[in-house]
């Protein structure tokens, strides 16, 4: 109180609301600051090769986009949906990947990442559970804890999330949702089994669960053949939004993701990106559809298939040299990762300290378990390092876990 008897008024201005108190930053950007010293090999980063970019195709599309006839429109404000010849585009892609799409069923984002903040929006209330998979992608568990959910971890094997323990899981939780990176997950690169996939679609039917299934890395396959997308199996048809993105397969600069949602959430997620940014950029959106238009997006994959299966296999070949005996590690059929456990007693983040020391990175896997971490797990990413450069990277690895035992 002051002289006067008044409340005394804090000159400070307030605090951040209360919802972001508990979302940590993201760990993995600052360690991705400090693994981006010049020389040093970085395994840490999730990003595609930038060799591999088609910029002469993506100049020539915006080039189209912007031409005299066209700036008008491709420069001006647009719908929330997204540019019409894109959500074409998009719908007979999901048609190939084994899920058939109408135009109208589809949502444009800015990037995918955009379609999780928005689904957190429209299903999630302060405290509601959500389910997601142990580990899982760390800027999804983000979104969720910035909505306020309860994040509950389902139980994994080295198949991925295990079905039979949803149905007790959701009796006691109440979840919204499930949200699943069933094809080469982040982090783990692990693929869910098509009987896997069915059950999990049968017990979303049976449970009364939306299902998030997201699917940035599915078109990357090395090997194996491709599964069927959960959202197109029995159970699943009515309560998956299926998510996707152009990041990985074109260029991450351009932002253009996109979610296929049942049409009991569609309006709902309109109404919400709206309110977050009206629509995902006029001209990037018209360059892609330009792009997807003129040129052979299967052609181009095939192209980063070619590239990346070999260093997929540069890596997993050196891997029993380098790590520690008892290591283990996973082996996918696709993607960009390949996640590493640790023998007992080891800690990532002591190894990474010694890595950097030798001028190699990777991720400590801790940040992407939603309850208790494993501090023994990290994250090995192979895209963007030629195959000589993964041996020199690994050299440099196999020196951090000899200089550990030391
Ligand atoms: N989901 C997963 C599983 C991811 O790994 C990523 C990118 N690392 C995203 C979504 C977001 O990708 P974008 O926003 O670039 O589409």
């Amino acid at each position: 109180m002051n002289g006067a008897g008044l409340p005394q008024i804090s000159t400070a201005p307030p605090p951040a609301a209360a919802r972001l108190r508990d979302v940590a930053s993201s760990p993995v950007r600052e360690i991705l600051a400090l693994t981006q010293r010049p020389g040093v090999i970085s395994f840490a980063g999730g990003l595609p090769a930038p060799e591999l970019f088609d910029a002469p195709g993506l100049r020539e599309a915006f080039a189209h986009a912007l031409s005299d006839e066209r700036f008008g429109s491709t420069l001006q404000y647009s719908t929330t949906e997204g540019d019409p010849a894109l959500r074409r585009a998009i719908a007979e892609r999901m048609l190939a990947r084994g899920l058939p799409t109408d135009p109208d069923d589809v949502l444009v984002t800015s990037g995918s990442q955009q379609a999780l903040t928005l689904i957190a929006a429209v299903l999630i209330e302060p405290g509601d559970a959500v389910l997601v998979e142990e580990p899982s992608y760390l800027a999804a568990l983000q979104c969720f804890q910035m909505a306020g959910a309860r994040v509950v971890p389902v139980p994994c094997d080295d198949d991925g999330l295990d079905p039979d323990a949803l149905a007790a899981l959701v009796r006691r939780e109440q979840p919204k949702l499930l949200y699943t990176v069933p094809t080469f997950h982040n982090p783990t690169g692990r693929t869910l089994p098509t009987e896997r996939r069915r059950a999990l679609a049968a017990a979303a039917g049976r449970l009364g669960l939306w299902i998030v299934e997201d699917d940035p890395y599915g078109e990357l396959r090395y090997s194996g053949e491709p599964l069927p997308p959960v959202a197109s199996l029995p159970g699943a048809e009515d309560r998956t939004i299926a998510l996707s993105t152009l990041s990985k397969v074109l260029v991450p600069g351009l932002r253009i993701g996109w979610l296929r949602a049942p049409a009991a959430l569609r309006r709902a997620l309109v109404v919400a990106k709206q309110a977050a940014d009206l629509h995902t950029s006029t001209i990037d959106q018209a360059a892609a559809a330009h792009w997807l238009g003129a040129c052979d997006l299967d052609a181009h994959i095939a192209g980063l298939r070619a590239v990346y299966a070999p260093r997929r296999d540069a890596l997993l070949g050196a891997l029993p040299e380098v790590l520690p005996e008892g290591s283990r590690w996973t082996r996918p059929d696709g993607g960009m990762f390949v996640w590493v456990r640790l023998p007992d007693g080891w800690d990532a983040d002591d190894l990474l300290k010694r890595a950097l020391e030798r001028e190699v990175a990777f991720v400590p896997g801790w940040p992407f378990f939603p309850a208790v971490p494993d501090r023994a797990t990290l994250r090995l990413s192979f895209t963007t390092h030629t195959e000589a450069e993964i041996a020199t990277g690994l050299g440099r690895l196999r020196d951090a876990v000899l200089d550990s035992r030391r």
